[in-house]
């Protein structure tokens, strides 16, 4: 309280020296003074509102630059991905260009171009192949006929259609059986090609067996027949397409009957490399002949 009683005492006596001062003052120095309280006045809003305005400029600096910020790591990283995406389709570009027609890669991961049909002959009643395997083929079989061996041709070129049918009876064998769908989908992946992914459509590929023992499983390759095209297949332009032990990378299981042509000289370096058409095109083909 006594503090207050001071405080007021001070501000009453401050007023009373004012007003003292003020009566003492000519009518020219009231006006002066009054003008000089005013320009006080003034110049305390104008602080005011030039700093707050300043503030408010500083603030939205702030949020312009890091809207800046974020657009140009946002613009960054669309170029880089840009980029990328450029390299793959050139990759891509690159790949489905350069191979040569007995070289083309067809698989899960490389379905066919679409509407792709070869020029066809028909070497056997009932079994076509591209007309530019149709010797090869004949020559391989007459060959193995010699040898005493018989070869029976079970699948030749098959239409995307077809293996559309192939796929969807071995679902349906699948489901019936008391697979689940996804279960009967996985096992058929595993042993028939998707539509569109099949080397059949492509009119390069055949499937060989023994007339002595026609299922297409791993005793397969128990034959005589089976054995003389794995050794010689080669010699005129075919490969063992899906290899034991190479499923992770082909995408299919062991097939000791299907063949695929792709000319004596890869088919040669293919054998004696001991790869798969897939190996052979990344690491070795594409190395030695720089994608040509
Ligand atoms: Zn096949």
């Amino acid at each position: 309280m006594k503090v207050l009683m001071t405080i007021m005492k001070y501000i009453g006596w401050c007023i009373k020296g004012i007003r003292r001062k003020i009566r003492r003052m000519s009518p020219t120095q009231k006006k002066l003074a009054i003008v000089a309280m005013i320009a006080l006045l003034a110049g305390c809003f104008m602080g005011n509102g030039i700093g707050k305005a300043s503030e408010k400029k500083r603030s939205e600096k702030k949020v312009q630059e890091a809207v800046a910020k974020v657009q140009k790591k946002a613009e960054e990283k669309l170029d880089s991905v840009e980029k990328e995406l450029y390299a793959l389709q050139d990759q891509l570009h690159d790949h489905s260009v350069e191979l040569p027609w007995n070289l083309v890669l067809v698989n899960g991961l490389h379905p066919m171009e679409e509407g792709y049909v070869p020029e066809l002959t028909e070497i056997q009643p009932g079994y076509s192949v591209d007309t530019r395997i149709a010797n090869a083929t004949r020559k391989m079989l007459s060959d193995a006929e010699k040898e005493g061996l018989h070869v029976e041709i079970c699948s030749a070129y098959r239409s995307v259609e077809r293996q559309e049918q192939v796929f969807g009876d071995s679902m349906k064998e699948r489901v019936k059986s008391g697979m689940s769908y996804w279960k009967a989908y996985e096992e058929t992946t595993l042993n028939v090609a998707i539509p569109g992914t099949s080397e059949h459509a492509l009119g390069l590929a055949l499937d060989l067996i023994s007339n002595q023992y026609t299922e297409l499983d791993e005793k397969q390759e128990e034959t005589k027949e089976a054995q003389w095209l794995a050794e010689n297949c080669y010699k005129y332009g075919f490969i063992l397409r899906y290899p034991p032990e190479k499923t992770n990378i082909t995408g299919i299981i062991y097939e000791p009957w299907h063949y695929r042509y792709v000319g004596e000289e890869h088919a040669a370096k293919i054998k004696q490399l001991g790869v798969t058409l897939e190996e052979y095109l990344q690491e070795h083909y594409q190395a030695e002949e720089g994608g040509q």
